[in-house]
């Protein structure tokens, strides 16, 4: 589905690992072609290992070291950062490309990557997704089964150190309940499509097809 009428804009989601961030917005792109919204997901690029029930090409690119470096050299990224030791990366390829069609694109990226992307292209919108308590925040991580005692701790104190990054954002999503998150993140989608900071544009495009045939009056 195309909105050839509008530019797309950039979503920037960002939380601690476990808040949900992935699965409210997975969600929110099943549920977006019914509520007539135009988005797309960039795939991050990561050096990190493939974890449960991840696809390649789809959760992440999944790359070497090696690779990810060259692609950092080739400028190819529009953003990195390092995580626990290894690298995410928001490749550039196709970002352009679907703005300009109307289409807009979730970036599923933590805090620092968000101030590179709000340095190129300032007028991305900010969501962070918080996580109801520490409490659940733990037994997410754990119960995901994904991770050591030791990276379990390491991200539990990644998320204390990042949440109060979260002050600078312009929307706050508290995730208890994931259909409901996943629902007003469409909802900020709308509504900021609409803003005059993303449809300003429009004012002049409108009045210059004020014809010929009218100018004498
Ligand atoms: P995880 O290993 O839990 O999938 O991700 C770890 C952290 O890396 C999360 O905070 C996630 O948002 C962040 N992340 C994922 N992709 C990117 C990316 O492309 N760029 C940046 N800067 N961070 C990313």
């Amino acid at each position: 589905m195309n909105n050839e009428n509008s530019k797309g804009i950039i979503i920037i989601v960002s939380g601690p690992s476990a808040s949900g961030k992935g699965t409210v917005v997975s969600r929110a792109l099943e549920k977006a072609d019914d509520a007539r919204i135009d988005v797309q997901l960039s795939v991050s690029m990561t050096t990190r290992g493939i974890g449960k029930g991840e696809v390649d090409g789809e959760t992440y690119y999944y790359v070497s070291k090696e690779d990810f470096e060259k692609n950092i050299a080739d400028n190819n990224l529009v953003e990195y950062n390092s995580y626990a030791g290894e690298y995410y990366g928001t490749p550039k390829d196709k970002l352009d490309g679907w703005l300009n069609s109307g289409s807009s694109v979730i970036l599923e990226i933590d805090v620092n990557g968000a101030k590179q992307v709000l340095q190129q292209y300032p007028d991305a919108v900010t969501v962070y997704i918080l996580p109801p308590s520490f409490q659940e925040l733990e037994y997410r991580l754990r119960n995901r089964g994904r991770d050591s005692e030791e990276k379990i701790k390491y991200r539990l104190a990644k998320g204390r150190d990042e949440i109060p990054e979260a002050h600078w954002y312009d929307y706050i999503l508290v995730n208890e309940i994931i259909e409901e998150s996943a629902d007003d993140l469409l909802c900020i989608i709308r509504a900021e499509k609409n803003s005059r900071r993303h449809i300003e544009y429009k004012i002049d495009e409108v009045l210059s097809t004020y014809g010929e045939e009218n100018q004498n009056d």
